[in-house]
Order: structure tokens, then sequence, then C-alpha cells
């Protein structure tokens, strides 16, 4: 069957579902999203990309951008990361305090947020200018000169950002922080409010469905078994504490954002990415694993 039949039964399907969940208003400028958008987009290695719904607009990709900051600090720095930062599942909350009280000031993986503000510092070290850095590079990935970042979003973020300032004071108390804490905690906000669109999410994560070479070009962004990592890390640490759940359920290494997205990737194959801003209560799209779960069993796609 082709994706664009798949897709439009999905969209049948999940759209009269009741959404349980409920829009991230933390940080309040994402409580002013649409809640009823939905999009979907999704590449194929050897077929033309598919789209549903709201597939072209641009959202707050929030705790997405955690793999590209950290595809970024391996591309530069990869043998410095992983004394820094672990590749274990947390089984915590995405903003939790706790474990890094034990482990040292160490966070168990960069898809939390303690492990993303250690890479932000990694990057910060090694780039002059990491905003500018981390863009360029999005822009390269997604074939989108116009993506940018929502200084809104990012403001409001760090006028109600409390829990991360105390995760990175946290994280510097045991020396794992290099950079000035206000530093890292403002380039981290940038980071969080990027906003893309499904087609820019999928077209980007292209690279880890295709052994790290943009599809376009044939340009090796990064090496194979960095793409098999990051695919790694992404299948057992994408959706915090509920990253066995979306195994379960959806079979597909992915990354989550509290703006609603959600971005999977099956290697050799395709990427898809879906956006439905409601949120589940560990803080990933209700509508979106609904969506993801229908995809793989009918397509008969995933990685098990
Ligand atoms: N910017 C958000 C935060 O730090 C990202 C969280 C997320 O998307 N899970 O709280």
């Amino acid at each position: 069957m082709e994706y664009q039949t798949i897709l439009n039964e999905i969209q049948d399907e999940v759209l009269v579902l009741e959404s349980k969940g409920a829009v991230a208003d933390y940080i309040p400028q994402l409580g002013n999203v649409d809640a009823t958008k939905f999009g979907v987009y999704l590449y194929g290695i050897e077929s033309e990309g598919v789209s549903l719904g709201n597939a072209f607009e641009k959202f707050s990709i929030q705790s997405i951008s955690k793999v590209y900051s950290l595809v970024l600090a391996m591309k530069v720095l990869d043998k410095d990361i992983w004394s820094r930062v672990g590749v274990e599942p947390s089984g915590d909350p995405f903003n939790s305090l706790t474990l890094l009280e034990y482990e040292n000031g160490i966070p168990r993986n960069p898809f939390i947020n303690s492990g993303a503000i250690v890479v932000a510092d990694i990057l910060m070290s090694y780039y002059q200018n990491p905003k500018e850095a981390l863009l360029n590079f999005v822009r390269k990935i997604s074939g989108n000169d116009a993506i940018d970042y929502n200084e809104k979003v990012a403001f409001s973020e760090k006028a109600h950002g409390y829990r991360n300032a105390s995760l990175a004071n946290l994280i510097k108390s045991f020396g794992n922080i290099h950079n000035d804490v206000d530093a890292i905690l403002d380039f981290y906000f940038y980071q969080c409010s990027l906003e893309m669109s499904c087609q820019d999410l999928a077209k980007s994560f292209m690279i880890f469905a295709n052994k790290g070479m943009l599809l376009d070009s044939d340009e090796v962004l990064i090496e194979p078994q960095q793409a098999k990592r990051i695919n790694a890390i992404m299948q057992t640490c994408g959706f915090y504490d509920e990253s066995g759940e979306f195994s379960f359920r959806v079979g597909l290494p992915g990354k989550s954002g509290v703006g609603g997205g959600i971005v999977a990737v099956h290697p050799g194959y395709y990427s898809v990415a879906v956006w439905s801003p409601k949120l589940n209560k560990k803080g990933n799209s209700y509508l979106g694993i609904e969506a993801l779960e229908r995809l793989t069993t009918k397509t008969g796609f995933s990685i098990f």
C-alpha cells in the first residue's frame, strides 16, 4: 500500500479519538498554540515525501533540538562527550534533578534536560557563537535556510526557567559545566525555541535513516557509526520515562518535544514527523504516539 493511503487512513482514525492530553503551558508562549493542529510528513529513502494536515506549518521543536545539538557535538568533539554524559535511560521525567545528586553531576543521557545542558556547555566551549553554529547546521541538514529561533519563546522559557537553572547550577557544583551558567541556559533556551515544520524535521532526520548521509547530495554529515549510536540513544532515551512504552507501541527510534512534535526513524527506510500539541502526562504528544503506532502497524515497518 502507498504511504499516502496509509497516512490518510491514520488521519481518519486518529482525529476522532479524544485527545486526553493538554498543551504545555509551563512555558507561557507555548500555551498559546492551537491545540487542534495535526500534521504528518514522511520521507522515504526511495519515495517522494508525503504529507497530511498541518505538515508545513512551523512549531516549537523544544526537546527535539537535543538531537541536533548532540549530533553537532559528536561531529566536532565526539571523544570528549561520553565522560560527561551517559547513554542509559533515566526512567525519570525530562526535567528531573534526582539522579544527578547520586551520580556526581553526570546526566544519564543527552536527551533529558540535564544531559542537553551539558552538551550545550560542550558546544559553548568549542564555538565562539554556538547559536549561529547550531542554526547553520540545522538549516543545512533540513535544506531550509528560513529556519530560525523564536526569541519570544526563548525569553518566555527563560523567565520561568527555574528548574533548568537548578539543573545547571547543580551540575556546575559537580564541575561538569565549564562555562557561565547563565550563558549556557541562554543557549539552551534558544536551541529549544527553534521552529520547524514536520517536513523540515522529517527531512533533517533522514541522515539517521541514511547512515549519516544527506539525502539529496550524498554528503556524509556524520559517520555511519555515529548515526547508529544516535538511533540507539533515541530508541532507549528519546521519550524520557516513556521510552520503553514508545518502543513497545511504535518500535522505532525517535525524539519528542513539549511543543507536541515527534520525529521517528526507520533506518534504511524512512523518517517521519508528527505534530499534535496536546501532551500526555510524560510530556509526549498524545495523538502523535497514536498516529505512529498505527503507521508501524499498518505498514509492518518497524525495527522489530
Ligand atoms: N525547553 C523545554 C524544557 O527545558 C524542553 C522540554 C521538552 O521538550 N521535553 O523544559
